[in-house]
């Protein structure tokens, strides 16, 4: 009883299965929702981003070809009259501030001498220019645009060129238009219309991977060493994950500028991307864990109802020997199959030990004197408890000095004085307990479930009434008692009636009318 008592029980261990199923499946939904959102923001931002670049890239070549377009038609108006200061002065003012796509304008002779530039301001009216793009536009005689290079001014600047032809063919000069990538310009405002709220960042990057444009002027000039070389620069868009060499990671988007090789590069820090996902996980935590607790609270009324009737049969079974434990039994709602089939073996045991007790007190096992039992069927009763490893404390009693009564009122009175005793045992016994004549005027008493100090007490009040209880004719006859106990281990039973047995000689040599507790 005592270790059953320990042992976990059974409405606990269904709460605790509970439990761990509800955290299993809390964690694993958390996991999965983190997984795909994760998946989900990553797609989606590579895509997003690829789709602005692209959306950048395309503006940027619609804007010099609309460059090239404007200097193509001034270069075919000034070939009409090229040596018109007055013309040429007014096509350049014109074409810087009437569209704003330049942020100066230059006619150049096929020398490479300046004829007319604006704004004037600039004061290289009438000096050969010197620079590398001036100087391809010369040599090469087409419509182009150049490389970025610091400008004889310190601005880093692209420069679009239109040769100026007669109707004939014969070469006069170019037209060309600079763009001043670190300052204000129309390109500048094309690409930084879009804003970067999300901490999107925008690259233009040249066919060496300097950086053309970004919202950071600073950056401009500067080289991201890593990004997009070989096959990428092929593809017109695309994406991918990189992280630059000192940053974060991060997810990036990129389109080609076809007329100039550029390229445009849009990037978000993966980091900043999946914030979002911590935000999301709370709030489906928030919305699982009222389910979750709802979840658990039935589960724990579950094991309650579940465990309730193994957990009352096998209280019930600890009290097997307590008569009219079958009705109490027959009270408990056994509701499902294990419970059922517990139940009607508990029952059907029961009636098999009372049918057992039934026989036990049949003649052959009782005593016809004192009509309790006798050796043989004590023999069987210690083999039921041995069975059962059920514990219990033994009293071994005998009547002190037997002898005189015999001799000074005969045998019958003898007779009687024993029958006297027996019925006085029997009324101070509980209903479990065994009583048993195992000799002429010696008895032994089995009780179950007792500790030794409850048993000595037990033996105390016995002998007492006994010695304050006058028999007929004979009077006062005392009793000494010895007490010892069985654990229902693997210590032998029948050392531990020997142990009584002994304790009641040490009684007798004590004086009898006493109480001795064997020494285990
Ligand atoms: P003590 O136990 O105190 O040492 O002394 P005692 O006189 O009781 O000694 P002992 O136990 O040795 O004697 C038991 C006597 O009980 C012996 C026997 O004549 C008598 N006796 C045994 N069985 C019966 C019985 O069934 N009826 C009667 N009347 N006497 C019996
Ligand atoms: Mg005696
Ligand atoms: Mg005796």
């Amino acid at each position: 009883m005592m270790r059953l008592r320990l042992k976990t029980d059974l409405r606990t261990l269904i709460a605790l299965l509970a439990i761990i199923s509800i955290v299993i499946t809390l964690a694993n939904a958390m996991y999965a929702t983190w997984r795909v959102q994760r998946m989900v923001l990553i797609d989606n931002t590579l895509e997003a981003n690829r789709a602005y670049a692209a959306k950048l890239a395309n503006t940027s070549e619609i804007f010099f070809q609309l460059a090239q377009s404007q200097l193509h038609y001034s270069a075919s108006l000034l070939a009409q009259d090229f040596d018109n200061p007055r013309l040429l002065q007014q096509e350049v003012d014109r074409l810087r501030t009437q569209t704003s796509s330049f942020n100066s304008v230059a006619v150049v002779d096929a020398s490479g001498v300046v004829k007319a530039i604006s704004p004037e301001s600039l004061m290289l009216k009438g000096m050969k220019l010197s620079s590398t793009s001036s100087r391809e536009a010369l040599s090469q005689r087409k419509p182009l645009v150049s490389q970025p290079s610091i400008s004889a001014s310190n601005n880093l600047i692209v420069f679009v060129s239109w040769p100026v032809r007669r109707s004939d063919g014969h070469y006069l000069g170019y037209v060309g238009g600079s763009i001043y990538l670190k300052k204000k310009s129309i390109l500048n405002t094309l690409l930084g219309e879009q804003f970067y709220r999300d901490g999107t960042n925008v690259y233009v990057l040249d066919s060496h991977n300097q950086v053309l444009y970004h919202q950071n002027p600073q950056r401009v000039g500067s080289y991201l060493p890593t990004m997009l070389t070989g096959e990428r620069r092929q593809q017109s868009s695309g994406s991918m994950q990189l992280t630059l060499p000192g940053d974060e990671p991060q997810l990036a988007g990129y389109a080609l500028v076809p007329t100039t090789g550029w390229m445009v590069v849009a990037l978000k820090p993966t980091a900043v991307t999946l914030e979002p996902v911590a935000g999301l996980l709370m709030r489906v935590l928030k919305h699982s864990v009222p389910f979750a607790l709802l979840t658990l609270l039935v589960a724990v009324l579950l094991a309650r109802l579940i465990a309730l009737p193994l957990w009352s049969l096998a209280r019930k079974a600890s009290l097997m020997d307590v008569q009219g434990v079958e009705k109490e039994i027959g009270t408990v709602r056994a509701w499902y199959f294990e419970a059922a089939q517990v139940k009607r073996a508990l029952l059907t045991g029961i009636g098999l030990m009372q049918d057992k007790i039934g026989r036990l007190k049949s003649e052959v096992q009782t005593d016809p004197l004192t009509e309790l039992l006798n050796r043989r069927g004590l023999g069987i009763m210690l083999d039921y408890f041995r069975s059962l490893q059920q514990p219990f404390a033994v009293l071994a009693l005998d009547i002190d000095h037997f002898k005189r009564v015999n001799d000074n009122w005969g045998h019958d009175v003898g007779d009687e004085v024993i029958r006297q005793v027996a019925h006085s045992l029997r009324r101070n016994a509980r209903h479990s307990d065994v009583v048993c004549r195992s000799g002429g005027e010696e008895f032994l008493m089995i009780l179950p479930d007792t500790a030794l100090d409850e048993a000595e007490k037990l033996a105390q009040r016995i002998r007492r009434s006994m010695a304050e209880m006058p028999i007929g004719e004979v009077g006062h006859i005392t009793l000494s008692v010895g007490v010892a106990r069985w654990s229902g281990d693997s210590q032998p039973l029948e050392r531990v009636l020997k142990q009584a047995d002994a304790a009641l000689y040490q009684a007798k040599g004590a004086g009898r009318n006493c109480v001795m507790i064997a020494k285990s």
